[in-house]
């Protein structure tokens, strides 16, 4: 059940850039706090994140895939990549008893998911950027932006599907060389980035293709169905601020909006929006998959 949890995707992860971006861009890092070190084994423990990171401003801040990469002053470079219970949240805490306590009110105090605070960078000015995780699962890389850019996960990922650039060509392109059940091959971050298992099922949902149909045997008429249905729900879901179904928030705490919409996961049993049958679950890849079985004829 654990790995059927759903992490952030394109629309919450932009939606925690886009929120990002408006509060912390050109603040300097003060100091940082981390009860959690393994995060930061990988990039060489807690010392080299301060030598990366402490009297460096954030000069920009990106998302690519699931990944959102800080790019800091003297070609400094911090990937937070959210895993399945991470979120990053802006705010302001102090320490009391041990324990962080949001100065302010609303769902930073009150939110229980958002008390889980693992690793905090804190500006000049007493704000704080705050990494709240559940579970400890989620990835923190560090050192020079040209090693963080040229990590396989970075490098290798496949095009954004957000992108004005991404014509319906380029995507039929994809599938020239690539076999497999449609909805695991939609997950492949290297194939095209961003997309889960929430997003998956409702543009499969959209596009009335069944979870398990061979990505080789789809037809044009498919194809671009689905397509125009990946722009649709992402947009959507990014409008709505993204879908907070386990532990995602948005980065002051609150709750995206497109889990109450959603058409078809974690629906089981519920009517399919479209003609009323009752959404059906199966197991694809070892990850559940929601869908309607007369929509979505396999
Ligand atoms: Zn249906």
């Amino acid at each position: 059940m654990f790995y059927n949890r759903s992490m952030p995707e394109l629309p919450e992860v932009e939606t925690i850039v886009r929120g990002l971006k408006q509060r912390i861009i050109g603040r300097k890092i003060k100091k940082i706090w981390t009860d959690w070190r393994k995060y930061l084994r990988a990039s060489g423990g807690e010392n080299a994140l301060r030598k990366c990171v402490i009297r460096k401003k954030i000069l920009k801040i990106e998302r690519r895939g699931k990944n959102i990469l800080f790019s800091l002053s003297d070609d400094c470079m911090l990937l937070v990549h959210q895993k399945i219970t991470g979120h990053l949240l802006f705010g302001k805490w102090k320490s009391v008893n041990g324990k962080w306590l949001s100065l302010k009110s609303g769902p930073l105090r009150e939110d229980k998911i958002n008390q889980y605070l693992r690793l905090i960078l804190f500006f000049d000015n007493n704000e704080a950027l705050g990494l709240s995780d559940v579970r400890r699962l989620a990835k923190v890389r560090f050192g020079p932006t040209q090693t963080i850019i040229s990590l396989p996960e970075i490098k290798g990922l496949g095009p954004e599907p957000l992108e004005p650039t991404f014509y319906y060509k380029n995507f039929k392109a994809l599938f020239n060389n690539k076999r497999g059940r449609i909805k695991p091959v939609l997950m492949d971050q290297d194939f095209i980035s961003g997309i889960g298992n929430i997003y998956a099922d409702e543009a499969l949902w959209l596009a009335r293709i069944h979870p398990l149909s061979r990505a080789e045997k789809l037809n044009e008429a498919q194809l671009k169905r689905l397509y125009a249905s990946i722009k649709r729900i992402l947009k959507k879901a990014l409008a709505l601020h993204g879908s907070s179904i386990d532990n995602y928030r948005d980065v002051s705490g609150r709750r995206g909006g497109y889990d109450v919409v959603r058409y078809a996961y974690q629906r089981t049993g519920e009517p399919c929006p479209r003609c009323k049958q009752p959404i059906k679950r199966i197991v694809v890849g070892g990850r559940s998959a929601h869908f309607c079985p007369k929509c979505q004829r396999h």
